[in-house]
């Protein structure tokens, strides 16, 4: 115990073991390390040793107060370099991973030289952490990394059930427009329709694994001690006084991307957390661009199409004209290599760049991106909006359709492209965004909403307010 009679407050952090959940909790974890508290980094074994191929041994090193520790997450062996289904890992993280993280805070609290656990802050897909805590009597936390939005749609899941819209009726009703219900009683969210829900409610049977897992979490997230968003108050602000009114113990403390620019730079650099291996030849090629001249491409760590989404995306985006740096994961096209011919590669050279992999966060604030195409996941999201870049949604699963829907209508950064993709309408889109009156209105949105994320993280604004807050909070659970 220190001169002050307070400990350095322990934290144990537990990410889902998914690239847009690691992320975020890598950030928070560097951000309360710098701030005094002593990390304990909890990846799974599969994640641990992804880290270390892509990034080196370097990226999961302990260091004085921040340390890694693995758990396993009890699937089948797979590919060891491929996403793994986000389905099954809900389902076996939950039913395998509970008595190793109780033997992992059992020895930790037993280590010599460690102060003594403070909390555990699991991820809000993972609530089984809450068990583990309260049966061990340590508070817990949850760091919800999707948006807030999104966390109310899973808040409404059991509504749904009650007002006899899930399960949907047949099959058709995802073809014939059911979808276009309007959800207007859903507090704070009155343009949301059946279609902007997350996928999961695209089901007719009433069991389905997915939906009710989510209704699950959603309802467990709320026997936290507190529950942290990676958002901030003004871009989210209808829908956080909502959550607000029924669990006031929120903190909104993003974008964590922004508030970790207060680090030392050598913090910034060390262990990143990307799973797969960056490529940066991308920046150099992006160099030789005009300002806001190119299109980037990415859908993320987890979205996968279909070999005609796939071709159709290559020829309307070649066909508009603009150069392209697309970012094309190996397994992104469903059962096939993402590969396109020599002859169209060679015809395209000249304005289009296909690389793996990329340092996301440094490729969205290069002045010579115009627009984003993306899935709208989270960090995505918020990503674009901290680069100021408008994005073309194409939502591909999870709370993706939330995050498009508010960026096309309360946010005024985006427009959608349907989910049967056509090149004549990739192709409109793109031009309209990268060409248009509309592009150009939505790219002065998105750097409005640039400006005031970095007002929101910085001194005085209201993310850096929550996250002192918060630190506060956590020296005061360990007194
Ligand atoms: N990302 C990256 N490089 C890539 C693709 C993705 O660094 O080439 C990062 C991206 O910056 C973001 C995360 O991976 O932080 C993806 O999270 P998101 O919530 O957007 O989508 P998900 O992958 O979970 O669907």
């Amino acid at each position: 115990m220190g001169s002050t009679g307070i400990n350095k407050p322990h934290v144990v952090c537990i990410p889902f073991p998914a690239q847009g959940h690691v992320n975020p909790f890598m950030q928070l974890a560097k951000l309360l390390h710098a701030r005094g508290c002593h990390i304990t980094f909890v990846n799974t074994e599969f994640n641990h040793s992804r880290l270390v191929r892509s990034k080196g041994p370097d990226a999961v090193k302990d260091m004085p107060g921040f340390r890694f520790e693995t758990i396993p997450d009890g699937m089948p062996p797979s590919n060891p370099d491929a996403t793994q289904s986000v389905t099954y890992l809900l389902y076996y993280t939950k039913k395998h991973s509970v008595a190793p993280l109780r033997d992992l805070i059992v020895k930790l609290n037993s280590m010599e030289g460690l102060p003594p656990i403070s909390c555990i802050i699991s991820d809000g897909i993972m609530s089984f952490g809450i068990k583990v805590a309260r049966e061990l009597g340590i508070p817990e936390i949850q760091l919800w990394t999707a948006s807030s939005c999104g966390f109310l749609s899973y808040l409404q899941f059991g509504e749904l059930v009650k007002k006899g819209i899930f399960p949907l009726k047949d099959e058709s009703d995802i073809i014939n427009g059911h979808l276009e219900t309007p959800l207007e009683w859903i507090p704070s969210m009155a343009h949301m329709r059946m279609k902007d829900m997350p996928s999961f409610v695209r089901s007719t049977d009433p069991h389905d694994i997915a939906f009710n897992r989510w209704l699950e979490e959603g309802e467990d997230n709320l026997k936290a001690d507190a529950i942290l968003f990676n958002s901030f108050y003004e871009f989210e602000h209808e829908v956080l006084k909502e959550i607000s009114s029924f669990y006031p113990q929120i903190y909104c403390i993003g974008p964590l991307s922004t508030l970790c620019k207060t680090l030392p730079q050598s913090e910034i650099t060390s262990r990143r957390s990307s799973l797969w291996k960056e490529n940066t030849d991308c920046l150099t090629w992006l160099d030789k661009h005009k300002p806001n001249s190119v299109l980037y491409v990415n859908f993320g760590s987890i979205a996968m199409m279909t070999e005609d989404n796939f071709k159709e995306f290559a020829l309307g985006l070649t066909n508009s004209g603009h150069p392209v740096l697309w970012i094309l994961r190996s397994d992104v096209v469903m059962g096939h290599a993402a590969t396109l011919t020599q002859d169209f590669l060679k015809e395209t050279s000249e304005r289009l760049l296909i690389v793996s992999w990329c340092p996301q966060d440094r490729v969205l604030t290069h002045p010579s991106i115009g627009a984003f195409l993306t899935h709208s996941g989270w960090n995505s999201t918020l990503e674009g909006i901290c680069g100021g870049v408008p994005m073309i949604c194409w939502p591909f699963f999870a709370e993706q359709q939330v995050n498009c829907r508010y960026a096309c209508t309360t946010w005024g950064v985006g427009l959608e492209i349907d989910n049967n993709v056509t090149r004549r309408e990739v192709e409109e889109v793109v031009r309209e965004m990268m060409d248009g009156e509309k592009g150009m209105e939505l790219r002065n949105k998105a750097l409005e909403w640039k400006n005031k994320s970095d007002v929101a993280a910085t001194q005085g604004g209201s993310s850096h307010h929550d996250f002192n807050r918060f630190v506060d909070y956590l020296f005061q659970l360990s007194i």
